[in-house]
């Protein structure tokens, strides 16, 4: 069985590429969000806890994550290859996610990095159109709606949300570029370091990590 962790900036792809590894491969797909999602729909008290900070956006402790993981973990097949989805947010959930894994006697194989230039996530995100009726997305250069400013499927005017502005996409960049190096740090001196890059097409991208986890 393989661990995998998967890890990219906004708009990098990560999560059509996990997909991908569960549709065609057989993986596993572990995901934070969901995790504190279900945890709270199921009235988990930890679930609970943390809901009340993530509904309103707001950071969720390291603690309280790893918490809840053994419990969320139960429900997935130990016997299937495993990818997660940023799970290793800070330096400090390193060891936290090390001592998981542990638990389950399934050492790291590699943290996959999906690289993008500031550049191109500010063209991937800032040019993105969302309708706050039914959430279809559109992207002004690769994903256009037909008539400019209306959602193609239920005709409501598009809106842009906050995160995809201009400004805010940098400011997130900047500061997943600061978080994110020390971790690349880390799995580069291990080893199991795999950086991807993130700028061509999705089937360009899938084969290339395909091929460096020798799937
Ligand atoms: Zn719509």
């Amino acid at each position: 069985m393989k661990t995998i962790l998967l890890h990219g900036p906004s708009g990098c792809g990560k999560d059509t590429q996990a997909d991908l590894l569960v549709d065609k491969y057989g993986f596993e797909k572990i995901v934070t969000g969901e995790m504190v999602r279900e945890m709270y729909n199921i009235s988990d008290p930890d679930g609970l806890k943390a809901y009340e900070y993530w509904g309103k956006g707001a950071f969720v402790s390291d603690e309280l994550v790893y918490t809840m993981f053994p419990k969320w973990l139960e429900r997935y097949d130990s016997t299937k290859d495993w990818v997660f989805v940023s799970v290793v947010r800070s330096a400090g959930q390193i060891a936290l996610f090390d001592n998981l894994m542990k638990e389950y006697n399934r050492p790291l194989d590699a943290f996959v990095h999906l690289k993008l230039t500031e550049d191109i996530v500010i063209e991937r995100r800032s040019l993105r159109w969302t309708c706050p009726n039914c959430g279809a997305t559109y992207h002004k250069k690769y994903k256009p709606e037909k008539v400019e400013g209306y959602c193609d499927k239920c005709g409501k005017t598009l809106i842009q949300r906050e995160d995809d502005t201009l400004e805010k996409t940098k400011s997130l960049y900047q500061e997943y570029q600061k978080t994110i190096m020390p971790i690349l740090e880390e799995y580069r001196n291990r080893g199991i370091l795999i950086e991807i890059d993130a700028s061509p097409s999705i089937e360009e991208i899938q084969k290339e990590i395909i091929t460096k986890l020798n799937l």
